[in-house]
């Protein structure tokens, strides 16, 4: 009889899932587990470039890969799963109801940025975490050319100082002067709540970033939250009202809420609690990976970020533990204690730093040429083609 592996989203952890599950599969001879991907596209969207231009155009197809290495794919959105009855049920293509049984299932449908709390984003505030919100942003910018100048157009507010709200920032005087002319009055403020720049990163790190606000005129007004985004700018709770037609939300993201539909404890984020194998805690037969899994990732305690940095390896260990189930082989250990950090910071350049103390190893132009070959080749799909990919997919590969 067939087993199936059905793994929930299409992004860096799920696609590495289905790879390193197919892996497994093959290498053991198993020719009657069948892996299974369930995302609304066949396609990579490569999220960590959304703060540049024309972000729709940044995905990867994934279906000749997915051909290459026996994966199968079908298009749909998740809707429900049901744990007890090991069933996922989804809307296909068609718009119609379907159901899909599983063996193993691995969630892995990412996160989502969340407007809700701040009166008027749903209307009136832009994001770049999805293609499309990130697209819609993109025209907005082209559409201001057509406008006529104002400080209201000439100004963009990122709601957020962290990693996204300093790419954005950072990225957004030259793209806006590309549009908008290389005289354009572009204003670029950062609204952060906390009270110092960058205030995530370590001291070294904080330094680099201020220098680089400072170069490229970027403004952050720390200690400042947002109370409401209008049609024509921004209100913080402090009474102050921001002119501006560009207001960007960058902070807030939470897991998919399909973790919801499967028992088990979540944090504060959502993501549900998993164990070393990465399977849910509590539940048999579901693995949690990438953006949805609170896991441990090292010796000394610490947990995965809600980074590609850390939903590329958990995708492998995922598939590679829910097929060596089923299997009958034993799991390997999720465990990734390497950690770097490498921030874009636009025209001026960027910053790479190593371990989670976050020591700075280059910057500017340096640090740019890591940064490129991250985000426009290491963390893009393998090649189509089976034995080049189940190498990259063995969760004991070298990553990072
Ligand atoms: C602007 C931006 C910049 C970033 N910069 C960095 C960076 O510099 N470095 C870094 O490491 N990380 C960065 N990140 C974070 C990184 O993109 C995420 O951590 C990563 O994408 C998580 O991978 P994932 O596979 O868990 O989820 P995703 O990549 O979000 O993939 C989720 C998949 O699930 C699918 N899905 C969702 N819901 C459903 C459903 N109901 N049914 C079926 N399928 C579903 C989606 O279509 C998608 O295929 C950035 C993110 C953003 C938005």
């Amino acid at each position: 009889m067939n087993q199936n592996i059905v793994i929930v989203g299409a992004g860096f952890a799920g696609m590495w899932s289905a790879l390193s599950a197919a892996r497994i599969a093959s290498s053991q001879n198993r020719a009657d587990i069948t892996v299974t991907v369930i995302a609304p596209q066949p396609e990579l969207r490569v999220r960590p470039r959304f703060y540049e231009n024309n972000p729709e155009t940044l995905v990867s197809p994934l279906l000749p890969l997915f051909a290459a290495t026996g994966v199968h794919f079908v298009a749909g959105t998740v809707t429900d799963i049901d744990d007890a009855a090991h069933r996922v049920t989804y809307t296909g293509e068609n718009g119609r109801e379907e159901v899909l049984n599983f063996d193993k299932l691995i969630l892995a449908s990412g996160s989502a940025l969340n407007r809700a709390g701040i009166a008027g984003a749903a209307e009136f505030a832009f994001d770049i975490d999805q293609a499309e919100s990130a697209g819609r942003f993109d025209r907005h910018l082209h559409d201001l050319a057509g406008r006529e100048s104002s400080a209201a157009r000439n100004t963009f507010v990122v709601c957020g100082g962290g990693l996204t709200g300093i790419e954005l920032a950072t990225e957004l005087p030259s793209r806006a002067r590309a549009v908008l002319g290389e005289n354009a009055d572009i204003r670029v403020i950062v609204v952060e709540r906390g009270d110092k720049i960058g205030g995530r990163f370590s001291d070294e790190m904080r330094s680099v970033i201020t220098r680089a606000s400072q170069a490229l005129d970027v403004e952050w007004r720390l200690n400042s939250t947002v109370e409401a985004v209008q049609q024509d700018g921004v209100l913080l709770t402090d009474g102050t009202f921001i002119p501006a037609l560009s207001v960007i939300l960058t902070a807030g993201v939470n897991a998919s809420a399909l973790t919801a539909r499967i028992a088990g404890e979540k944090d504060a984020r959502g993501r549900l609690h998993v164990d070393d194998n990465l399977k849910v805690i509590g539940q048999e037969d579901i693995y949690a990976t990438g953006d949805v899994a609170y896991a441990v990732c090292d010796e000394e305690g610490r947990h995965a970020l809600m980074t590609c940095q850390h939903a590329i390896p958990m995708g492998k260990f995922a598939g590679n533990n829910a097929a060596a189930a089923l299997a009958g082989i034993a799991p390997l250990p999720y465990r990734q204690p390497g950690y770097v950090t490498c921030v874009d910071l636009g025209a001026w350049g960027a910053v790479y730093t190593e371990t989670w103390q976050q020591n700075v190893k280059s910057v500017q132009d340096e640090a740019k040429k890591i940064k490129v070959s991250i985000t426009n080749t290491l963390i893009y799909p393998p090649e189509a083609d089976k034995e080049k990919a189940f190498l990259q997919a063995d969760p004991l590969a070298p990553f990072v």
